[in-house]
């Protein structure tokens, strides 16, 4: 048996699945980028890119992936000699704040380690201490994607607040956005980066940056920013060519229309209930096999649990032999572990992820885990019996509340 016969499946955390519409969207000759349909659907494409953040602020587009997306927003609105204060709850805050620093941005990170989310009271310590308000923006990953944490966004917000501290809020949505809930404009965020690849379901080399109107004025102070960066003709364009600084990214324009159609047509509200059952029938099979044997996930408490993607660990090196076991034989492929090194795992062969955002089902998720649980057998790893069931369970449950379901009865 190997994996190479059927149609293979990408489990990582980004690129996520295309859908058959977004890669027949994408499937059309060059437009004309002066005039025409494409022109005009610029206007609407950001407003409901603007509808998924849940603001009511300005949006601008970069031709880039996240990283694009953390320098074009700290571009506009802070410059060297700044400060500004990293939250880590895993490997993403260290890569943004290596972006600060090639900007010439001052840093301190508070490390809340691998398995636990930002506690909000040493943020508000913090914050409080810095009397003389140096700390320009506090950055935030809503959702870590190494190690799978998702930290409660509105919490900092309120410690930010109570600290009576005027920092920006930024929040990296890269991972969440179009997966867990998420409310820019209610939770208070002043800036909120996302990116094409995961929940928006297109290729990689969009990057979006939401702000609002205290950011818009941040912006203001910054004495220059590069043309290509600068969010204010983007943002306000006065002509067609500024909304991208350039030749506009026309197939991924295409793409991105019939993914936000699609997240329009189930709505936004079922899109996330979806991940959150998707996400419960995973950590029910993960949690009964962890009960025999050496599979752990790497974040104990659910509330603190990223619906879109999973991180889990074996023992010795059978993260990576499972990975690969998948690969071969079931044309199953997992996200390697990331940023979960330890001295006596200097490779990471323990760690590996699951990813679970974007174009995913009810089948597809028992595919993935029935495939798993093959492979733990396969290998001869211990795990508990009853996997597979405890996931079934957990999407019959939920039957009614599945989008599929409702246009099925
Ligand atoms: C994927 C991801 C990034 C990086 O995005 P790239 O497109 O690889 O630059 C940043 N932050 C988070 C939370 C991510 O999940």
């Amino acid at each position: 048996m190997n994996g190479a016969g059927g149609r293979p499946y990408l489990a990582i955390p980004g690129p996520s699945i295309m859908p058959d519409r977004v890669l027949q969207a994408m499937h059309r000759p060059a437009p004309d980028i002066y005039s025409g349909a494409l022109v005009d659907s610029i206007p609407p494409l950001v407003d409901d890119l603007r509808a998924v953040a849940r603001t009511k602020g300005q949006a601008a587009i970069y031709i880039g992936n996240g990283h694009a997306g953390w320098e074009a927003a700290m571009a506009n609105t802070l410059q060297p000699g700044d400060k500004v204060l990293f939250l880590a709850t895993g490997r993403f805050a260290y890569s943004w704040s290596e972006m600060a620093e090639g900007l010439g941005i001052a840093f301190d990170v508070l490390d809340f380690g691998r398995q636990s989310p930002v506690d909000p009271d040493r943020v508000e310590t913090a914050l409080r201490e810095d009397k003389s308000h140096d700390i320009k923006a506090v950055m935030v990953c809503h959702v870590d994607t190494s190690t799978s944490v998702r930290n409660d966004i509105p919490a900092i917000r309120a410690a930010m607040d109570a600290a009576g501290h005027p920092a920006l809020l930024f929040a990296d949505c890269i991972a969440s956005l179009a997966c867990d809930r998420f409310e820019m404009d209610a939770w208070g965020v002043d800036v909120t980066m996302a990116a094409s690849q995961k929940g928006l379901m297109t290729p990689p080399g969009l990057a979006y940056v939401f702000f609002n109107e205290k950011a818009a004025q941040a912006r203001i102070r910054i004495d220059r920013v590069s043309r290509y960066w600068d969010w204010v003709p983007r943002s306000r364009p006065e002509m067609f060519y500024q909304y991208f600084m350039g030749t506009a990214p026309t197939h991924h324009i295409f793409g991105l229309r019939a993914a936000l159609d699609m997240i329009a047509e189930e709505g936004l509200d079922a899109v996330w209930t979806r991940h959150e059952r998707l996400a419960h029938a995973i950590w029910a099979a993960c949690e009964i096999w962890a009960q025999d044997g050496p599979l752990r996930l790497n974040i104990a408490n659910q509330d603190h649990r990223s619906r879109a993607v999973t991180s889990l660990s074996l023992d010795g090196q059978n993260g990576t032999r499972l990975r690969q076991w998948l690969e071969a034989e079931m044309g199953l492929t997992l996200g390697i572990g990331l940023g979960m090194e330890t001295p006596d795992d200097p490779g990471s062969d323990r760690a590996f992820r699951i990813g679970h955002m974007g174009h995913v089902n009810g089948q597809a998720v028992l595919g993935v885990l029935g495939a798993m649980e093959a492979g733990l057998k396969a290998l001869n790893i211990p795990h508990g019996v009853g996997g597979i069931d405890a996931a079934a369970r957990v999407l019959a449950k939920g039957s009614k509340t599945m989008p599929d379901a409702k246009a099925a009865e």
